[in-house]
């Protein structure tokens, strides 16, 4: 609120108006209104017909807004204070026309006065993604498509638990996690959506009480299971994305399978000592797992994640990749990863990418590849015989 003194020198060079008086200033349309406030705060809320000039752009815009001085210029902020200023800063430009709106939108408010706000979101999530919806890119709609999202982390661990802690700050309404594991403490080390008070807890449930104290517009389905044959079909239907942290070849190939059969887009990251490598595969609009790697490779070759050693942030770095490219595509918005293989090596830093093309022989996503019955869902060869345990 203005102090009396402040109102007496106002009244030199521009006029105070309550909201209803400010409302039919606005409704003229002979005026032109500016909001004198930060970007964050309208897009949560503003008057509708108000320019958005922030406190520190005034002078530099007036020219374009209101070339002629003598221009009607009416200018409301949060609560009177940076309107008036902006007002005395007019005024002294010559400009002799001027009015704001006293106690700002907030009285405008308490009057029950109408306000633009973005639809489908409430007052708290407003004030939650205002970061993202300020990028023009991602907006209220590139929010709201992330919120009705559901995606699935196969694997809690290393890539799942940088990957988990994003996504859920990001807003991604639903997470599904599957993983049989319990916390232990050589997790640690890089897992880090797990702490030291929870070894021992299933890591599904670890990662659940996590992201409900980060943000609670999650929802996290827990599955205690191992990925199988079995059960994948019916686990990955309900998803729009699924996030591959699979530390084994088997797996791999049977997440690949399902995930072409079902159109699910799968962005796949793996990490071993200081390299890591990521690739997003959509099913038949770029190659598959299998188009990359047509077979596993022997066992002998194959290390087993469970013993070989990692740097701790090459989990972070990859996971934190998954992350970005599963934003992009619950988003809409972006270059994902599809066709591309990008390494990085971390002693030396060095990013490398390597474009990936679609094999026409693939057996799974092939241009001959057998169609799939629905009796032949969910059945698959051996996958247990390729696997180096
Ligand atoms: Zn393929």
């Amino acid at each position: 609120m203005a102090s009396p003194t402040e109102t007496q020198t106002h009244t030199e060079a521009f006029e105070e108006l309550d909201p209803a008086a400010f409302q039919r200033e606005v409704e003229s349309g002979d005026a032109v209104v500016l909001d004198t406030r930060e970007p964050h705060e309208y897009a949560e809320a503003h008057i509708k017909g108000s320019e958005l000039v922030p406190p520190a752009e005034v002078s530099a815009r007036i020219d374009e807004l209101a070339p002629d001085t003598g221009q009607r210029v009416v200018l409301y902020c949060r609560s009177g204070n940076r309107s008036g200023t902006a007002a005395e800063e007019l005024a002294g430009l010559g400009y002799t026309n001027l009015a704001h709106l006293g106690g700002g939108i907030l009285a405008w408010q308490e009057q029950g006065l109408p306000v633009v706000e973005p639809e489908g979101m409430t007052a708290e999530q407003r004030m939650r993604y205002s970061r993202h919806t300020l990028l023009p890119e991602v907006g209220v709609e590139g929010q709201l498509k992330m919120l009705n999202s559901k995606v699935l982390l196969i694997g809690a661990g290393g890539l799942g638990s940088p990957a988990a802690l994003y996504l859920a700050a990001a807003g991604i309404g639903t997470l599904g996690i599957i993983d049989d594991d319990v916390v232990d403490e050589s997790n640690l080390q890089r897992q880090v959506i797990h702490t030291t008070d929870r070894v021992g807890m299933p890591k599904t449930e670890s990662a659940r009480l996590q992201i409900a104290a980060l943000n609670p517009d999650v929802e996290v389905v827990e599955y205690r299971e191992r990925i199988s044959a079995e059960n994948i079909l019916d686990v990955i239907a309900d998803y729009d994305v699924i996030v591959d942290g699979v530390d084994n070849f088997p797996t791999r190939y049977l997440l690949n399978d399902a995930s072409v059969r079902l159109r699910k887009p799968v962005v796949s990251a793996s990490i071993l000592a200081f390299d890591g490598q990521i690739s997003t595969f959509v099913p038949f609009e770029g190659p598959c797992y299998r188009c990359l790697y047509p077979t596993p490779p022997p066992p002998e070759m194959a290390p087993s994640c469970g013993a070989a050693g990692v740097l701790g942030v090459m989990a972070g770095l990859m996971g934190l990749l998954q992350a970005n490219e599963v934003i992009k595509l619950t988003a809409g918005i972006g270059e994902p990863l599809i066709g591309r293989l990008l390494l990085y090596e971390s002693l030396g830093t060095h990013f490398t990418e390597l474009k990936v093309r679609r094999d026409p022989d693939c057996p799974i996503c092939g241009e001959n590849a057998p169609e799939i019955s629905p009796e032949e869902m969910g059945k698959f060869p051996d996958y247990e015989l390729f696997c180096s345990r």
